[in-house]
């Protein structure tokens, strides 16, 4: 109608009816890809100071065509505004524990683990508990080899509502980490009343560790901080020798990044890794 003529001026700015339009196709495209089975989970290694295999991080990947996968950071945001984060988030749960059940069976004598990102929306489910340890037992897993990643979003609000969550999944053997350490909003004494387990450094320190003066300050701290809470401290994003030789020298406990490996798929991550460790 012409009363809305202004608006619609406004409205069909091209670019942003571009947008739009990008963003309802890859809704749709989205909202199939579950039933389509385009999503795989890929497996990126963890390494000890000893240069020790401790487990990898499960990182999700779409797939819609063959040989071209897009990046989480695509379309998780978009998974989340529409809820399809949820169903999306426990199927990864669920392939993550069937692999994780396999992997334990492979090299029983260690404690090898998986860790998966939680987003909030999820997280704060009511029934998250409860659906979680369904999808365990019917796994077959060992829970403690399963290590739940969050971010500080979790914990903007309902604090005490999280830490009872976080406990009663700690007691089903559960173990928390403190993903992108430095990068949100949450508070050192939040961090103090958390019951976790491992901080996770954000890639960001990381990045310019060997040339930044500051950067090199943050992680220091980080790490020192993290010890004094108990915490184990793992950082990601490690990608040159030179960023492991300062992580090593301040006390890290654990590296993640392309220096060790690109995630993979599990085929890939089983045949490196896996089999390698149980020799
Ligand atoms: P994140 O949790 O911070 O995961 C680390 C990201 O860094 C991954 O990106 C990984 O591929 C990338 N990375 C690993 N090593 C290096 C390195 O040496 N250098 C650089 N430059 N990057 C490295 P990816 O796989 O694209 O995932 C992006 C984000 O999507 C993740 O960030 C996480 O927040 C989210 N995400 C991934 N999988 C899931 C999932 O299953 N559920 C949820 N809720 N979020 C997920
Ligand atoms: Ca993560
Ligand atoms: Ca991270
Ligand atoms: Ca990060």
């Amino acid at each position: 109608g012409k009363s809305a003529g202004r608006n619609a001026i406004r409205f069909f700015n091209p670019d942003m009816q571009h947008k739009v339009e990008q963003r309802a196709s890859m809704e749709t495209a989205l909202s199939r890809a579950l039933e389509q089975r385009e999503f795989e989970l890929y497996y990126q290694p963890q390494i000890d100071r000893e240069g020790g295999l401790l487990g990898a991080e499960v990182l999700l990947r779409w797939i819609p065509e063959p040989g071209k996968p897009v990046s989480p950071a695509e379309f998780i945001p978009l998974a989340e505004d529409t809820g399809l984060i949820v169903p999306l988030g426990y199927w990864v749960l669920e392939t993550a524990c069937l692999q994780l059940r396999a992997w334990q069976q492979q090299c029983p004598e260690r404690g090898f683990s998986l860790a998966v990102n939680i987003s909030a929306r999820q997280f704060h489910q009511h029934d998250f508990i409860r659906r979680l340890q369904e999808i365990i037992e019917r796994s077959g897993a060992d829970p403690c080899g399963l290590k739940l990643e969050l971010t500080e979003s979790v914990v903007l609000d309902d604090i005490a509502g999280v830490i009872e969550k976080i406990d009663g999944l700690r007691r089903l053997g559960l173990g928390f980490s403190m993903d992108d350490f430095g990068t949100g909003y949450s508070s050192l004494s939040y961090l103090k009343r958390l019951p976790l387990d491992q901080l996770k450094i954000d890639t960001s320190f990381v990045r310019d560790l060997a040339h930044s003066a500051n950067d090199l300050a943050i992680v220091r701290a980080i790490i020192a901080m993290g010890h004094s809470l108990n915490l184990h401290v793992i950082a990601e994003g490690v990608e040159t020798a030179e960023q492991k030789v300062y992580l090593e020298r301040y006390g890290c406990d654990a590296y993640q990044g392309y220096l060790f490996g690109r995630p993979m798929a599990a085929r890939e991550f089983e045949s490196r890794f896996i089999v390698a460790a149980a020799r």
